[in-house]
């Protein structure tokens, strides 16, 4: 049915699925065009389809977070030389999603050395099954060894490259089990994978480990390692600010209270639903929030 929609359709549907967006398939995605955006000297965002993707590119070579799709790898690498570019040395995955790490099955084989957090890893090496709920549930099938990370951590690590710290910090499940924000200290930012995504309401994976409460935790733990001034890059969606990201955290806070508060009265989803929890914050976050309330509930009702 999908090869019957058209690409814009296809477009228009995952962007307001923000943080899941299937391979739409080669032919369409040969239509993609990565744009590249600076956050400072030598760190990019580049938006193609899927996850964002952070860049570092310096005298010791490059570093991507985040790996989209094999298809697009090579456009990936010519936005990268435009950048001034050449060998990417290392790459982080904020998690295990296809969205964000199919990419390592063109870029691992190619010598892109790849880490993740441990249960992220575990995941890419085991057939999964992911449940969007608004769409067709489908598989991410196990990837070969070649593109599984090298390294992996349980809560914390350090890279020092090209002249900065980068800081991998895990505070436990949220979007998925396996979740790391990605600390550049040397350019005040930080990539949050799709813990963070201000387009829209996010996707809590309760299927597979994630939890709203860890979500919230999460935020919080984030912000406590940044100042105001802090760049904020999201799994999907524009570069945004420590604001942005405050606001968001009270948005998951005050959703998760309205919808406690509803489960503690005896409300099932479909009152919970029907009591609309989310209405104060449609304006900004709209999109697909039955699929938040769903997964919601599941991970507060458990
Ligand atoms: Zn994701």
């Amino acid at each position: 049915m999908m090869k019957t929609i058209p690409f814009v359709a296809v477009a228009a549907a995952l962007l307001s699925a923000p943080c899941l967006a299937q391979n739409p398939g080669p032919e369409r995605l040969a239509e993609v065009e990565i744009r590249a955006e600076r956050v400072g000297d030598g760190l990019h965002v580049l938006y193609g389809f899927g996850g964002n993707i952070a860049v570092s590119l310096g005298e010791q070579g490059g570093l991507i977070v985040d790996s989209q799709f094999p298809e697009l790898v090579p456009k990936i690498r010519a936005a990268i030389r435009e950048l001034g570019g050449d060998e990417i040395n290392f790459g982080i995955n904020t998690h295990w999603h296809y969205d964000h790490a199919d990419g390592n099955q063109r870029f691992g084989p190619e010598g892109v050395w790849f880490i993740s957090q441990t249960d992220s890893r575990e995941r890419m090496s085991v057939d999964k099954f992911i449940d969007p709920l608004t769409r067709p549930a489908f598989d991410q099938p196990a990837y070969p060894p070649a593109a599984l990370p090298i390294v992996t951590f349980d809560n914390r690590m350090q890279l020092h490259f090209n002249g900065e710290r980068i800081d991998l910090l895990h505070f436990g499940p949220a979007h998925t089990a396996g979740d790391a924000a990605v600390f550049f200290r040397g350019h005040n930012a930080v990539h949050m994978g799709d813990i963070f995504t201000p387009g829209g309401y996010p996707y809590v994976d309760s299927n597979s480990g994630g939890d709203l409460d860890g979500m919230i935790a999460f935020c919080r733990a984030v912000l406590a390692e940044l100042d105001e001034d802090a760049i904020v890059i999201p799994g999907h969606g524009a570069i945004s600010t420590y604001a942005d990201l405050v606001r968001f955290t009270e948005m998951l806070q005050s959703v998760r209270d309205r919808i406690a508060e509803l489960i503690a009265a005896g409300a099932s989803l479909e009152q919970i639903i029907a009591a609309e929890p989310t209405a104060a914050w449609d304006d900004i976050y709209g999109g697909d929030k039955v699929r938040f309330i769903d997964r919601a509930y599941s991970t507060l009702s458990r």
